[in-house]
């Protein structure tokens, strides 16, 4: 792809002295005031190519010398960027988000926004599926999504916390009946509990999370996302973050592989 300089964004050329210019202001980049600088700094528009800038020099008769050479130059010291390579920071980020229930529309709609997300409800590879529950999601139909999906990060609405996580990627990381298991094994009476929640289709009355708990929340699905996205371990795989209920709160709990779960028997790539 051709290279297509950009002058730093959201940077303004300002004169340091009367032989440097300062390009930004946190942090200032200096670079050695020459003729028809400035001009030519304009001309970083992430539109023009080396040939393109080449010929806009010549054709404004800039006195800048060779071109390649102060691409290049102003490239390394940060005063200009390669599009193509620097990611956008203001791209949406690609997830599919799926509220289950209707009281999970809310924090659903939450997540989509932060995520820069409206409506889509595409499932491929490309996208990770964000799976939103009023109450605890049915097992069956986590597993279904995932082996669709390929991975799923389950947020669930638990009165007036959120529950972010874990993240459940196919053979390689710990699923929600992981978590279940583990805590059956501290408190035998879950299983019980959980086959009637997984009966419901949401609570009676709608959760109540304080409204910066939801974007608190949000924020952190969308951060998961677009790690997860880029190849980088979220905080959510292998583990479950409680979010509130005050604004600012959040705890982390581990879920390991259960012995006794069927995706124990894959080898752990977590
Ligand atoms: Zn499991």
């Amino acid at each position: 792809m051709a290279l297509r300089p950009l002058l730093r964004p959201g940077s303004v050329v300002l004169r340091r002295d009367p032989s440097h210019l300062q390009i930004g202001f946190s942090p200032a980049i200096l670079v050695r005031d020459r003729p028809d600088l400035v001009a030519f700094l304009h001309l970083l528009d992430g539109v023009h190519d080396l040939p393109g800038l080449r010929r806009a020099v010549r054709r404004r008769s800039l006195d800048v010398g060779d071109v390649d050479a102060l691409v290049l130059e102003l490239l390394a010291r940060g005063a200009a960027i390669d599009p193509a390579v620097a990611p956008d920071p203001a791209a949406p980020i690609a997830v599919s988000v799926l509220a289950v229930d209707p009281h999970a529309q809310e924090l659903a709609r939450a997540i989509g926004t932060v995520c820069g997300e409206r409506g889509r409800r595409r499932v491929d590879g490309d996208t990770l599926v964000v799976a939103v529950c009023a109450a605890e999601p049915s097992r069956d139909a986590v597993d279904d999504l995932v082996d669709r999906a390929g991975a799923v990060l389950v947020v669930r609405l638990a009165q007036d916390t959120v529950l972010v996580g874990p993240l459940v990627v196919a053979t390689r990381s710990p699923c929600l009946r992981c978590a279940d298991l583990g805590r059956a094994d501290a408190d035998p009476t879950w299983p019980h509990v959980l086959a009637q929640l997984e009966r419901h289709a949401g609570p009676a009355v709608a959760p109540r999370a304080h409204r910066l708990v939801t974007w608190q929340s949000a924020l952190l699905v969308a951060h998961d996302a677009e790690l997860w996205l880029g190849g980088v371990r979220p905080s959510s795989l292998g583990a479950v973050s409680v979010v509130g209920p005050l604004p600012g709160e959040r705890s982390r709990s581990t879920v390991p592989f259960h012995p006794r779960c069927l995706c124990s028997l894959f080898p752990a790539g977590s």
